[in-house]
């Protein structure tokens, strides 16, 4: 069983504006839709709902063409929350609730006991009970958007859809409303479609996201695989980082900054950085260059570890080796590559064993060929030795080599900052700061 768009063709008065989508919502799914304004959330939901009929393809309701079946006939299964609030009119909120039992409701018929306790418990579900004898002309927009939702759940739907419910609600009510989806999604199995905004809280609550660019999905699949830095930049246009939520775990969306707007670049300034961890040394360098602007690279690193999931979340480039492998000789090779190509490489307070020695090996090269190497020495070399002494003479040769040792990570981003102008690359504030001085001068 599912609602769903096949190959729907949708658009208003000759304008397309979706294009062959394909869209499932499957019973007791738990999907957000996601998507800059105007990419056409709304109106593959008003498919979804028997409100616009699609040009071509079709919209099925457990198989069946839902234009085949009749308005009551399928609102006995679909509920919809539109998007925008009931209109503020003298109605009691209980009518407006009520008012989503007539699907129900046998012609001629008014409601009985059962729809007035179904009622009741959408009105306490959706904390608005204390409200049902009250007029909606009187009422706030977030007690009527609660309103709103309450009215959907009397209508006891196996789909429910919704078009940006907490667009009128407070952070608190926001939580408190995808809280109550999700109970009732998994303790009721009502499938449930969600258009939100708000990425972290899709990430937070939906089982699959689908993202929407101009009318066609331009990625789906767990949050995990829609919230990429790339997939947000091709479609919203903004640079963003991907971090953990600390609890849940899911992906969290950190804006950086806008598409070409943004007045004070950032100390990196898009200059190459290449580091070398693993096993969580690298976590804290990784996510810092990269938000300073710094285009960072990684590895070697085996898939799977802590190091590898972060670049790969941030959306870096990594070379990669198998989980628990030692690099080989490919793979040092590539990582030496990548080293040449960066401005810096920094060394981090990683442990060494006989399998990650060659990432040691391709740093000393590197330097050797005229890189700049930055080392992390906030724990002493032999308690990261792991090599028996065998790195002992290569590390010695980095560190001797090296730019700088520093003693913690924060003191490579303000090195990366203050070394650069020493190796003569001049950075990126410190142009803004001249370029001020300019402007000042020029006001005199
Ligand atoms: P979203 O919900 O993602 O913001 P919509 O589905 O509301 O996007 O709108 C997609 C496009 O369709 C927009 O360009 C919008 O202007 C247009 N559109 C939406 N509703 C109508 C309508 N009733 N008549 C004509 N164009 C519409
Ligand atoms: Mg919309």
């Amino acid at each position: 069983m599912a609602l769903r768009l096949e190959g729907a063709t949708l658009g208003y008065r000759g304008r397309p504006v979706a294009h062959a989508v394909d869209l499932e919502l499957p019973a007791g799914g738990f999907v957000g839709l996601i998507g800059p304004n105007a990419s056409g959330k709304s109106t593959l939901l008003k498919a979804m709902s028997r409100v616009l009929r699609p040009r071509h393809g079709r919209v099925t309701l457990g198989g069946e063409d839902l234009w085949q079946l009749s308005p009551m006939t399928v609102a006995r299964q679909v509920a919809t929350v539109a998007q925008g609030l009931p209109p503020a009119f003298p109605l009691l909120a209980e009518e407006l609730v009520l008012m989503g039992r007539l699907p129900h409701l046998r012609r001629f018929q008014g409601e009985g006991p059962r729809d007035l306790a179904v009622a009741r418990r959408a009105l306490s579900l959706t904390g608005t009970l204390s409200l049902a004898e009250r007029s909606l002309a009187e009422l706030s927009g977030g007690e009527r958007q609660r309103l709103a939702i309450a009215r959907a759940l009397a209508q006891e739907p196996r789909y429910l859809l919704l078009d940006e419910p907490t667009a009128h609600l407070d952070i608190n009510y926001k939580v408190e409303l995808l809280d109550l989806l999700r109970r009732l999604n998994r303790a009721d199995g009502v499938a449930v479609l969600v258009i939100l905004h708000d990425l972290n809280l899709a990430a937070l609550y939906c089982d699959e996201l689908v993202l929407l660019r101009a009318g066609r999905v331009h990625a789906r699949g767990t949050p995990e695989q829609v919230l990429l830095s790339s997939h947000l930049e091709e479609v919203y246009g903004s640079r963003t980082v991907i971090s953990r939520h600390p609890i849940r775990g899911v992906p969290q969306v950190t804006l950086v900054s806008g598409r070409d707007e943004d007045p004070a670049p950032l100390q990196g300034d898009g200059r190459r950085v290449h580091v070398v961890g693993g096993g969580g040394s690298a976590a804290w360098l990784l996510e810092a260059l990269t938000l300073a602007g710094f285009a960072v690279t990684a590895g070697v690193l085996n898939r799977g570890d802590s190091d590898w999931v972060l670049a790969r979340s941030l959306g870096l480039e990594v070379v990669e080796a198998a989980p628990f492998s030692p690099v080989g000789d490919g793979e040092r090779a590539r990582a030496l590559e990548l080293m040449r190509a960066a401005h810096w490489v920094v060394l981090a307070d990683l442990a060494v064993g006989r399998g990650n020695l060659p990432n040691l090996q391709a740093v000393r090269d590197a330097m050797q060929a005229g890189g700049l190497v930055v080392v992390v020495e906030a724990t002493p070399w032999p308690q990261r030795d792991f090599t028996a002494g065998m790195a002992a003479p290569i590390y010695a040769a980095i560190r001797e080599g090296a730019v700088t040792t520093v003693t913690d990570d924060r003191a490579v981003l303000r090195w990366l900052n203050e070394g650069a102008r020493e190796t003569g690359h001049q950075t990126a504030v410190q142009e803004v700061d001249q370029r001020a001085e300019r402007t000042r001068g020029r006001g005199r």
